[in-house]
């Protein structure tokens, strides 16, 4: 492993919700209770809804300190937030309480967010550990259960509306800021009728903030595809404003965005080859993407990602995946 590569941290990354945000994987493969047609993260490994400490919290946290050794070495600032997510759904994995402690005794101050399919949060075992994070971003795509089953294909133990039910419950036992993602995939759940269920659902649980996405890469399946712009903006219009609007001028996590991202471009500006080939290794680990995404994503100088891009498919560690139109994909080797 290449000085600074890491197996479960990677990032930090810019994020439009947390920030710069460093990345945990709790599950070192995808291990899913869910297996989402838009999923970016390679083939399913197993589907699942046992919890387990698919990765024990030693494992991750011996790296997080690490990453922390290395950081400093550099003379980075903290992340804006750490983030446990990574190829798999991070609730699944049993050890996740000591994980979130163990992130908040290493980075003392940094937020610790969950970004989170939601499938286990109607066990209150797992909302009581959701609770000891500072945010929860919950995924939910549709309320139509066969529109759920086609996009998500769940484990044969997932209700959606069971699924929905847990997300009002942890809103209500818990202060942690809930963010709620729904991400549309044309003709599938982008219906009329998964937009009332959903405007119904964010009424009741008025959520801090509501994201909705599309598709931006590649996923698993080549019949996922983005919905149209105009589709996106009007899905945007009807859900965003049902955010409770209290709270969000505090200080947190995902606040002053803006001030965030012109400080993580200073900080890139000197990021050196070592640094970029370890990042675009560690980003390439878990999904396919262009240079141009890379270069956002790691708020990297677009040369230095291309140098490094040919340094890594030159020493064999990085290949072309596939072409779409003019933009070419990479991926790590093997
Ligand atoms: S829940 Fe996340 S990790 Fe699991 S299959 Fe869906 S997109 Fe992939």
């Amino acid at each position: 492993m290449e000085q600074g590569a890491k197996r479960y941290v990677f990032g930090p990354v810019m994020s439009g919700r947390l920030g710069r945000s460093l990345g945990l994987d709790l599950l070192g493969s995808r291990i899913c209770s869910m297996n989402c047609a838009y999923c970016e993260a390679g083939p399913l490994k197993r589907l699942t809804v046992t919890r387990e400490p698919y990765v024990p919290a030693e494992a991750v946290l011996d790296e997080l300190r690490a990453w922390d050794e290395e950081r400093r070495d550099r003379g980075e600032p903290l992340p804006d937030a750490v983030t446990l997510g990574g190829l798999g759904e991070p609730t699944l994995n049993s050890d996740m309480p000591r994980i979130i402690a163990g992130a908040r005794a290493i980075l003392p101050g940094v937020p610790v967010a969950v970004l989170t399919n939601a499938s286990l949060m109607p066990d209150p075992a797992v909302r009581a550990e959701l609770a000891l994070a500072d945010a929860v971003l919950p995924s939910l795509d549709s309320l139509v259960p066969e529109e759920f089953a086609r996009v998500n294909r769940g484990h044969r133990s997932l209700d959606c509306a069971a699924i929905a039910e847990g997300i009002l419950a942890f809103r209500r036992e818990s202060a942690a800021r809930v963010y709620l993602e729904v991400l549309l995939v044309a003709g599938v759940n982008d219906s009329d009728r998964n937009l009332a269920l959903l405007k119904e659902f964010c009424t009741r649980l008025a959520p801090h903030r509501v994201d909705v996405t599309t598709l931006s890469r590649p996923g698993t399946e080549d019949w996922a595809r983005p919905v149209d712009p105009a589709t996106l903006a009007r899905w945007r219009s009807e859900l965003t404003p049902l955010a409770a609007r209290s709270g969000e001028a505090s200080p947190g996590i995902g606040a002053g965005l803006a001030d965030t991202a012109e400080k993580g471009q200073e900080q890139c500006g000197a990021m050196s080859m070592v640094e970029a080939r370890a990042r675009i290794q560690a980003s390439l680990a878990r999904r396919p993407q262009t240079a141009a995404q890379l270069s956002r994503a790691l708020l990297a100088d677009p040369a230095l990602v291309a140098r490094a891009l040919a340094g890594l498919v030159a020493d064999g560690l990085a290949v072309e995946s596939r072409r779409e139109g003019a933009e070419v994909y990479f991926q790590t080797r093997g």
